[in-house]
């Protein structure tokens, strides 16, 4: 028996907005919200150039889209997952995303590795078609990842004869940041969009005060508390999001590269705030495959994001820098890291 979950964030981006209330009558409010890059995608902009923003904000992440996609046979990458061996050219967007993701590759140590790709497919994750490979076909499989060996030149990226890469970690992050740019250029100052658990924020509210984000609760409906921001990405990765499960054992999206299996130390969900979606995108991920103690340590080292994380025990941790504008819900015991 298969039970299968592909987390609607539409009641994540209804709480959100909710949290971040109304604005006086004085403020125009645009709301957008449209399926794209296989999640649901909300946007609320305040004040009078909102409606042009939101159909530009529209036309850029379908751009994205149609730019990262593994699946479209036109996109970016599915020319370079199929010039494998050679050199594709790519357009800016794509070596700029790529170029920015390696660097978290590598200075997560390879918790986070674009090259898993074809150990992703095989979970069925991408068609959603779910099962679980055996041991020695995901052996064979990493044989061919290794993020070192993707080389991005210009516009030019190449990777080895018999790799693939999806950018899954980091995709809605990079396009949350090109919205942001989209909305300021057009002179919008206070906009929040969620792009599937990816909400970025920009400006405070229209009253001047943060914005409040409900951080999901991966055991339940409910949240785990509210975080105050502004002009601040919030970017949660959760083994909660898309999984299957069989015979009672729960099998979710983010795959540990040292043995192809869903990655299992410890995290439940880890979000990160900073200032970059595309930074903190792929920061959530690395931080989920790590696990409770290396996401602590790497914190402390390099102390460049805020983050909250949830043990598979239940336990909440949340760093210094944030730990003030974290309201628990009620219940919730919260660790300071600093
Ligand atoms: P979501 O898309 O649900 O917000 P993430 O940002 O955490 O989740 O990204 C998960 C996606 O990243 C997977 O669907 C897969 O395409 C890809 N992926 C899974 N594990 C890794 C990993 N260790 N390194 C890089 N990408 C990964
Ligand atoms: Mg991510």
């Amino acid at each position: 028996m298969q039970k299968q979950n592909k987390k609607s964030a539409a009641a994540l981006v209804c709480a959100a907005i909710m949290l971040a209330g109304c604005a006086g009558p004085e403020n125009k409010i645009t709301s957008s919200s449209f399926i794209a890059m296989d999640t649901y995608i909300s946007a609320t902009l305040y004040g009078d150039n909102g409606k042009e923003a939101a159909g530009k904000i529209k036309e850029e992440i379908l751009r994205l889209e149609g730019l990262f996609s593994v699946t479209d046979e036109k996109s970016d990458l599915w020319r370079i997952n199929h010039t494998a061996g050679g050199n594709a050219r790519v357009s800016p967007d794509t070596a700029e995303i790529i170029g920015k993701t390696l660097e978290i590759c590598e200075k997560s140590g390879g918790a986070l590795d674009i090259t898993l790709y074809p150990v992703v497919a095989e979970w069925g994750f991408t068609g959603n078609e779910y099962k679980i490979p055996g041991e020695d076909i995901l052996k064979s499989l990493l044989e061919n990842t290794d993020y070192r060996r993707v080389k991005v030149t210009g516009d030019t990226v190449s990777v080895p004869e018999g790799f693939q890469i999806d950018l899954g970690a980091s995709a809605k992050g990079y396009a949350g940041d090109k919205i942001i740019g989209i909305m300021k250029a057009e002179g919008v100052s206070s906009a929040i969009v969620n792009l599937g658990g990816n909400v970025q924020t920009l400006g405070a509210k229209p009253d001047g005060s943060d914005w409040n984000i409900g951080i999901q609760d991966p055991f339940g409906e409910g949240y785990i508390g509210t975080l105050r921001v502004k002009d601040k990405a919030v970017v949660t990765s959760g083994g909660y999001e898309r999984y299957f499960e069989e015979n009672g054992k729960r099998y979710w999206h983010i795959i540990d590269p040292s043995d192809g299996y869903p990655a299992d130390n410890g995290i439940v969900s880890a979000t990160v705030i900073g200032d970059s979606g595309m930074f903190c995108d792929a920061m959530s991920t690395a931080l989920f495959v790590m696990g409770t103690d290396k996401s602590q340590e790497y914190w402390r080292k390099h102390r460049d994001f805020e983050m909250i994380l949830v043990g598979d025990d239940g336990t909440v941790t949340v760093s210094e820098g944030i730990y003030e504008s974290f309201s628990p819900s009620e219940g919730v015991k919260v660790d300071l890291i600093k």
